[in-house]
């Protein structure tokens, strides 16, 4: 899809221009570094801007795209066609009573360390996640016991109508790694985090513990999408891999991780087509050995290349 003048003169004229970026790289802003062109990457600066965009997307049968922190997305290489929104520049964060409320934008490391500041918690599991709040609540993110289900009070949405509604956690059907955002079509603006009040050298030594714990066992000297698949009951998907001597399998610039088999890293430059085939390797071998078919967690998401 070529964006016409018309639809970006409407963009434009909802948010600044330079807001408005026509063929934009996408693995310039995605965690991965993996993607093709969006046809128009828009950051919009207030919830009214965002439900103008949803609404113009709507009345011109535009499809339309969320990215947030592109740490559990591979975007193809051909691209995403139409609209894609980031939120980064929503990205306050702030307190009321001994609540943390922030917006979609913001890295929910930074909800994490806020709380920390504010003598708060409930947020220290995030403290490494690499996403955005909104990303975080549409995966119902979680490490080291703790998901983003405990603690979420509730949450300002867009409807794919462009209305703002808000809603409790509980109207997200919340389970492991996932939400009924996707099904809904909901845009996550804001979110409001419940937490408890604490002394805050001992939230830092909990955050501390897990910091310790991820940057000895995580390869986060390289691009990546964290773990690539989810938890298989009765098993362990690192283990698995590891078992079936994958560690260390390249395709192009992608590799199964040396340091933990569970991650796929962008170590040299890869495309995700290189990304993607390595995972299908990846399946298909713990499959034949093991008959575990091993889910994806990540997403993947575009057009594929045109050859
Ligand atoms: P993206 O990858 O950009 O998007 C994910 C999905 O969310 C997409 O479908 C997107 O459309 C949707 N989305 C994004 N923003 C919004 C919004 N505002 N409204 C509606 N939909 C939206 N995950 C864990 O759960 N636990 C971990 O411990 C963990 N560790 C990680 C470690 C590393 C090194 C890496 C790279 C990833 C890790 N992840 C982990 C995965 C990832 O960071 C989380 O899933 C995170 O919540 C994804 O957020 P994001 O902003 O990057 O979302």
């Amino acid at each position: 899809m070529k964006v016409s003048h018309h639809l970006y003169d409407q963009l434009s004229r909802i948010t600044s221009e330079e807001n408005v970026m026509v063929d934009e790289l996408i693995r310039n802003h995605t965690y991965t570094k993996l993607g093709g062109k969006a046809d128009v990457y828009i950051t919009p600066e207030s919830y009214s801007e965002v439900q103008d965009i949803i609404k113009l997307a709507n009345k011109e049968e535009v499809p339309f795209t969320m990215l947030g922190n592109g740490s559990n997305l591979i975007v193809k290489d051909g691209g995403i066609r139409g609209i894609v929104m980031n939120l980064q520049k929503l990205s306050s964060i702030w307190r009321e009573e001994d609540k943390i409320i922030a917006q979609s934008g913001a890295r929910i490391i930074d909800a994490s360390r806020t709380a920390l500041a504010e003598s708060l918690a409930g947020l220290e599991f995030a403290c490494g996640i690499p996403g955005s709040v909104g990303g975080a609540l549409y995966m119902n993110a979680g490490a080291y016991g703790g998901e983003i289900k405990d603690v979420l009070e509730s949450t300002i949405v867009v409807t794919k109508e462009g209305d703002i509604r808000t809603l409790t956690a509980v109207e997200l059907d919340l389970d492991y790694r996932t939400s009924n955002i996707p099904d809904k079509g909901y845009i996550v603006l804001e979110a409001t985090f419940a937490l408890k009040k604490a002394n805050s050298s001992d939230i830092k030594e909990v955050m501390d513990d897990l910091t310790y714990k991820r940057e000895s066992k995580q390869p986060l000297e390289y691009p990546s999408c964290g773990s690539v698949f989810k938890r298989p009951p009765g098993y362990f998907a690192g283990k698995l891999i590891q078992d079936s001597e994958l560690q260390g399998t390249q395709i192009g610039g992608a590799e199964v991780s040396k340091k933990h088999a569970g991650f796929i890293v962008n170590k040299n430059n890869a495309s995700a087509t290189e990304y993607i085939n390595l995972i299908r390797h990846v399946q298909k071998t713990v499959s034949e050995k093991f008959g575990v078919q091993l889910e994806r967690e990540v997403r993947i998401i575009g057009e594929d290349p045109v050859e």
